[in-house]
């Protein structure tokens, strides 16, 4: 519908309001959560009514992130908290609780990161280490050289030109054509990654520096490489936008321009293990089939990890308290896994579905929650068209309360992904986006002030309705391996050397 002039008047102020903001893009309102008008005399109308009027979700949230805090896999703070989801575990009536470890190669620390220009304006700017790189053991000092290199080609141009130097990782004025895909050869990914920090270390360079991809201070963490003690490691950090591009107009001017860096993080001494844990509600009628029901307990360390992922764990959990409250008992076993090592790359779940891989005919579905507080509105079929009768069947009680999508979308970057490729039917929840891929995800701001109560409860409630319809429906969801899809957002392009 056209604009009257009157009605241009509010939408003129508001741009004007906006790009005077300091906030440019500010993340869309969520679409308000569904208000059910009654609850239906039906197992699954008793745990939507259970959960809106006794969920524990934001509590456990704010226990996790307050009182624990970031949960680093490998770190001394992450094994306190499972000790904790054990305790709720046991608390919630689950049984089986048990931990189930894997080798996750060496744990890493964040220490103290500093950066100061010594020309120009002198000023100190935020940085931040990347994970499992080494750190500079102490402060160094460098002149700073662009290093737009997109491949171990284009690097080998900058052969004699990197010694003492600290680079600059991105460019955001690049305006070359992208480098063709390479269809998710993430191994030839990470092969060359390997190969240009090898190349970068015999040229003497000293250390590099990303740009976070996000405006206003925000900055951002990843990596992970690190843990096979065998693989190179350049001290790196990620700076936010807006004193990287600072340094870039600076580089501009074509003068030196002198940076004193300091990274303090650093490796463990010996190799650790990591941990999955699990419990779980035995089935009335089928105990030998499993409903999983999961998220990543693990998390990076600049904020809390409250959207990524307290929020899924705390969900998963709630899971379990909304059955033993109502007194439900599902027909197949309900298991509830709080996997670590998903920011390193899926490593808990990979290494679940390794140990468990003559059992994975047994499980009817997994359900995945790893995209932060934003409520439920359905879930990925990963690909496959022959499970959405019954999932569609399972989400029946929910479409009142927004749950109705459900995708072909193939999502790749959380711990269903394992499962799926192994040809289990594995699914990721798609939630409102909230401020999650805008702000908090991996950033300093993840904290539990971004909670938006109402729509976590909502996410609880699709939860448990779905996984109580996938252990009570008399159908089994097929398995099978399908061709490669096309994933969506699997290789992260923040995270090159
Ligand atoms: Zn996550």
């Amino acid at each position: 519908m056209p604009q009257t002039p009157t009605a241009l008047l509010p939408l003129a102020l508001a741009t004007l309001l906006q790009a005077q903001s300091p906030f440019v893009a500010a993340p869309p309102m969520p679409s308000p959560v569904p208000v059910l008008k009654e609850y239906p005399a039906t197992p699954a109308g008793k745990l939507l009514r259970e959960i809106k009027e006794h969920a524990e979700v934001v509590a456990r949230v704010d226990y996790l992130c307050d009182v624990i805090g970031p949960r680093l896999t490998g770190s001394e703070k992450l094994r306190q908290a499972q000790a904790w989801a054990k305790g709720e575990m046991v608390r919630l009536g689950a049984v089986n609780v048990h931990e189930e470890a894997y080798d996750f190669g060496l744990a890493w620390t964040r220490g103290i990161d500093t950066a100061r220009l010594l020309t120009h304006n002198g000023i100190h700017f935020r940085v931040d280490q990347l994970a499992w790189t080494p750190g500079t053991k102490g402060t160094v000092q460098g002149d700073l050289l662009m290093v737009d290199a997109r491949n171990l080609e284009e690097l080998k141009a900058f052969k004699g030109h990197l010694k003492g130097r600290i680079l600059l990782r991105t460019n955001p004025d690049d305006k070359r054509p992208p480098l063709p895909r390479r269809g998710g050869d993430f191994e030839a990914y990470q092969a060359e990654q390997t190969a240009m920090t090898q190349f970068l270390l015999d040229e003497g360079a000293m250390a590099t520096l990303s740009m976070s991809g996000r405006k206003n201070g925000l900055s951002f963490t990843s990596g992970g490489a690190g843990r096979d003690p065998k693989k190179p490691g350049l001290p790196a950090a990620y700076v936010p936008q807006e004193p990287y591009k600072m340094l870039v107009r600076l580089l501009g001017r074509k003068e030196p321009v002198r940076l004193e860096l300091s990274l303090g993080g650093g490796f463990s001494a010996k190799p650790v293990q990591a941990y999955n844990v699990v419990g779980e509600i035995p089935g009335r009628e089928l105990p030998g089939e499993v409903v999983i029901v999961g998220g990543h307990l693990d998390s990076w360390d600049l904020g809390t990890g409250a959207t990524d992922n307290a929020t899924g764990s705390s969900v998963s959990l709630e899971v379990l308290r909304a059955f033993q409250a109502t007194g439900l008992k599902p027909r197949r076993t309900l298991r509830v896994i709080l996997w670590s090592g998903e920011e390193q790359g899926l490593l808990g779940s990979r290494a679940y579905v390794e140990a468990h891989k003559n059992e994975l005919d047994a499980i009817q579905a997994v359900l995945v929650d790893d995209m932060g507080t934003g409520m439920l509105k359905g879930f990925t079929l990963q690909g496959r068209e022959n499970c959405r009768g019954l999932m569609a069947q399972a989400i029946a009680p929910l479409n009142d309360l927004g749950v109705k999508d459900l995708s072909l979308r193939t999502m790749g970057s959380t711990d269903h992904a394992p499962f799926d490729r192994a040809g289990v039917p594995a699914f990721a929840a798609i939630q409102e986006p909230v401020d999650y891929f805008l702000g908090t995800h991996h950033s300093q701001m993840d904290y539990p002030d971004h909670l938006v109560p109402d729509q976590l409860v909502q996410g609880a409630q699709a939860m448990a309705v779905t996984a109580w319809g996938l252990a009570e429906m008399p159908a089994r969801l097929p398995h099978g391996h399908l061709p490669a899809q096309p994933v969506a957002g699997a290789i992260n392009p923040q995270g090159r050397p």
